[in-house]
């Protein structure tokens, strides 16, 4: 009957009146971000990252663009390349995290930020150096070593990239031994990249790099 649906509506009306509303003056006011908020200020390790590109090749959107070159550093396990590029165009982004997930040495993190909006896209593409400089407080998403320590990235402390990866960090300094980092050689290790480095022949060529077998 039309009297009763006028009534049930105004009922609802009534209802919502007396409701705590949810609304919020934003940007006065705030709401709690969730830890694992997928924002639009990556967070990247360039200690972490050896250049393998999977972020840009798995991203849909094919919007990170990588170029490396050749480390200078022992060219065998472990190596890294150098990165010389490594651009995100983020007004085209979807923070869709597949980046950050094809990230196999967690080097790559997605931030917690939402307000970069500016008025030309010029200005919207993060740079290498942007990346390098930016506040070191990644997002929980996917990496539940952050989570299980209960990190939040709002309220946290910048974290270190020793800090954030699933491996110890004993084992980065072991495995992670031709990164040119400044740091003592573990005892364990030492001669370990420099004896194998001896056992073979290299020789770098126009950028690329042959081994021998062992003399
Ligand atoms: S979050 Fe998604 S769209 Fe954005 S850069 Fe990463 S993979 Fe590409
Ligand atoms: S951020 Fe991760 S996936 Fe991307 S190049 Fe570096 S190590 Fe590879």
């Amino acid at each position: 009957m039309f009297g009763l649906s006028m009534a049930a509506g105004l009922l609802v009306t009534l209802k919502n009146l007396t409701k705590k509303p949810f609304t919020v003056q934003y940007p006065e006011e705030r709401v709690k971000q969730h830890p694992r908020f997928r924002g639009e200020e990556f967070v990247w390790y360039e200690e972490r990252c050896t250049g393998c590109a999977s972020c840009a090749k798995y991203c849909p959107l094919g919007i990170i663009k990588i170029e490396t070159s050749p480390s200078e550093t022992l060219p065998q396990q472990g190596d890294k390349y150098r990165l010389e590029v490594f651009d995100i165009q983020i007004f085209r982004c979807m923070f869709c995290g597949l980046c950050v997930e094809a990230c196999p040495y967690d080097a790559l993190f997605m931030g917690s930020g939402f307000e970069q909006g500016q008025y030309s896209r010029k200005e919207m593409v993060i740079g290498i150096d942007d990346l390098r400089h930016a506040d070191k407080k990644p997002s929980t998403y996917l990496r539940p070593q952050l989570e299980s320590a209960n990190y939040d990235p709002r309220s946290g402390k910048p974290l270190d990239w020793k800090d954030v990866g699933r491996e110890s960090w004993d084992w980065h300094l072991k495995e992670k031994a031709g990164m040119r980092l400044a740091r003592p050689t573990p005892p364990d290790y030492a001669g370990g990249p420099q004896a194998q480095e001896e056992s073979n022949t290299s020789e770098r060529t126009g950028g690329e790099t042959k081994f021998g077998g062992p003399a």
